[in-house]
């Protein structure tokens, strides 16, 4: 039987989800989901002073609002102190760990020398080998390793990238105040969780020959690794706010939908040919590490974008109408907590959803809709309600009021009639009638936001822009 996959996804609740770490959380899940493996979810949070509860809230609601369900978990590291010093305590014993009493400030003495005379500034290793305790002095623990030969990571996305030991540190595995650090933390619950793949960023590749020494002094067999690819911005420079948005969140604000942001992460590195647009059931059955590249991915705020709006060109209506009320409540447009009938919005999307490239835009558009109180654009005004318009309304508007049905159908011979009866063009009446029901001179097909409003709105609007007339 082959081996079930695990996986895991490890923020540091030192910040909100951000793109980097969203994509993180995808690949990790992807994979899981593809191999039909279980998807943990770790919450590295040994950096007492830089995380907080807040973070992991923000991060567990990142990662709900993407539909990125985890299997098991969140587990918290800070839980699980005693386990990380039990292993130390084994290394210890083992002889594969030592306590250090350089102070400090002797350590940065030394740093600075080795600075000034051109040398690797790492750890000179003068406590690996003391018999006695330094009196005076609390100890940290550090990872005895290996000094020669070459650590080689296997990696699923990079291929082989061999590191010399001579260039790695003796690093810290116990601070002196008792708390374990991360590359040792890492291990230890990566070997406690069965996790068999650690899929990561690439800036982590670098603590990769670290670790894999740690797994190589407990006994334990490796995972296999897939560091992927940074992300970066137009400019080249590491993705970060000085690029617009990164939060997760911040997404759902500016009316994104959550499957458009997954469709776009998981182009930031993997390809699939040249499709774009992807259901969730094809990522999980495409996704292969084979198609992730190495190369650095861009983040593309307009590329973004354009798949916002197909996923909005192509969401269900109704669907579409229960996502846009938070962005009606947040523009005041309806009142918070008030009910509507979402068959009625469901068909007021509908008229809009090819147009609105976010949610945000969406809600806005559904203005005239919901709220009687439109007021007409100035220059709309000026030009499409006047005198010669006059007549034309005034005739649409007797005999709609006698019209049963209100639907394109039933609408449009009516204004055909009418212009007809006048010799003018469809356009003479149609943009008077949109600036009278809208406001503006931009909307769907006069028809469709005719059967939207219904007969008693739309008169009453008419009767409204003909009295501004006259
Ligand atoms: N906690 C680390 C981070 O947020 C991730 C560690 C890992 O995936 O191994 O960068």
């Amino acid at each position: 039987m082959t081996e079930q996959v695990r996986v895991r996804f490890a923020p540091s609740p030192t910040g909100h989800l951000h793109i980097g770490g969203a994509r993180t959380a995808l690949f990790n899940w992807l994979y899981a989901r593809n191999k039909g493996g279980r998807f943990v979810l770790r919450i590295e949070d040994t950096d007492r002073t830089r995380s907080t509860d807040d973070y992991i809230e923000a991060i567990i609601q990142g990662m709900q609002w993407l539909s990125l369900d985890w299997d098991e978990g969140p587990f918290r590291q800070t839980d699980r102190f005693d386990v990380y010093r039990s292993y130390v305590e084994r290394l210890l014993q083992e002889g594969k760990a030592y306590h250090c009493y350089c102070s400090v400030e002797e350590l940065e003495q030394r740093r600075q020398l080795a600075l000034a005379q051109g040398k690797p500034q790492k750890y000179d290793g003068r406590c690996r080998d003391l018999k006695e305790p330094v009196p005076g002095r609390v100890p940290v623990v550090r990872f005895r390793t290996p000094q020669h030969g070459e650590t080689v990571v296997d990696d699923l996305i990079r291929g082989r990238v061999i590191f010399e030991n001579s260039q790695l540190d003796d690093l810290i595995i116990l601070r002196s105040d008792n708390t374990p650090t991360y590359n040792f933390t890492v291990v230890v619950d990566d070997v406690d969780m069965k996790i068999t793949h650690v899929i990561r960023g690439d800036d982590h590749l670098n603590n990769t020959p670290k670790q894999i020494h740690i797994y190589k002094a407990l006994g334990y067999e490796t995972p296999r690794f897939a560091h992927l690819p940074m992300i970066l911005g137009a400019d080249k420079a590491r993705l970060s706010k000085r690029h617009g948005a990164t939060s997760v969140m911040s997404y759902y604000e500016m009316g994104y939908l959550p499957d458009a942001l997954v469709n776009y992460l998981v182009r930031l590195g993997w390809s699939h040919g040249d499709q774009e647009i992807f259901s969730r059931e094809e990522l999980i059955r495409y996704f292969s590490f084979e198609n992730v590249g190495n190369a650095a991915a861009v983040f593309n705020p307009e590329k973004l974008l354009w798949v916002n709006q197909q996923y909005i060109m192509a969401a269900s209506p109704e669907r579409l109408a229960e996502r846009v009320i938070p962005f009606l409540e947040k523009e005041k447009i309806i009142e918070e907590g008030k009910e509507l009938d979402m068959v009625w919005l469901g068909r007021a999307v509908k008229t809009l959803q090819e147009r609105a490239k976010t949610l945000v835009e969406l809600a806005a558009s559904l203005r005239y809709y919901i709220s009687d109180d439109i007021g007409f654009q100035e220059k709309a005004k000026e030009k499409f309600l006047t005198e010669k318009s006059l007549p034309l309304l005034r005739d649409l508007r007797n005999s709609l009021v006698s019209l049963t049905d209100f639907s394109h159908a039933g609408l449009e011979p009516v204004f055909k009639a009418v212009v007809e009866a006048h010799g003018v063009k469809l356009g003479a009446l149609a943009q008077p009638v949109r600036v009278a029901v809208t406001g503006g001179t931009e909307s769907p097909g006069i028809y469709e936001v005719l059967e939207v409003l219904g007969k008693e709105r739309t008169l009453k609007r008419l009767d409204t822009a003909i009295s501004s007339i006259t």
